[in-house]
């Protein structure tokens, strides 16, 4: 399977919701503005990158794979909160605002 193939697959995984709502449990609000509506888990280590990071060709390896599934790569944002993220990510192509928020 392709990695875009993979993504999608993944991000329709029962398991992939659990794992959202597992960070929506831990951090509650927007770990950057604490804003509690609009919410959405950003990965710290991209997605498309651990796929390729971790060869995951198939849906029995992405079930498999634990760091797939580790909660610590993933931070609860608001909508406008993630925006900043992806644009700060991709200007500076580091993650020295995930940093930040801890
Ligand atoms: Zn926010």
């Amino acid at each position: 399977m392709k990695e875009r193939d993979i993504n999608n697959t993944i991000r329709r995984m029962h398991k992939y919701k659990r794992w959202t709502t597992n960070i929506k449990k831990r951090d509650n609000k927007c770990v950057f503005c604490g804003k509690i509506n609009e919410l959405e888990v950003h990965h710290i280590r991209a997605l498309s990158g651990l796929i390729n990071y971790l060869n995951i060709d198939s849906r029995d390896k992405a079930l498999g794979c634990d760091q797939l599934w580790d909660l610590k790569n993933g931070i609860l944002v608001c909508h406008n909160c993630h925006l900043q993220i992806e644009k700060d990510i991709k200007i500076k192509n580091n993650c020295k605002i995930i940093e930040k928020a801890y």
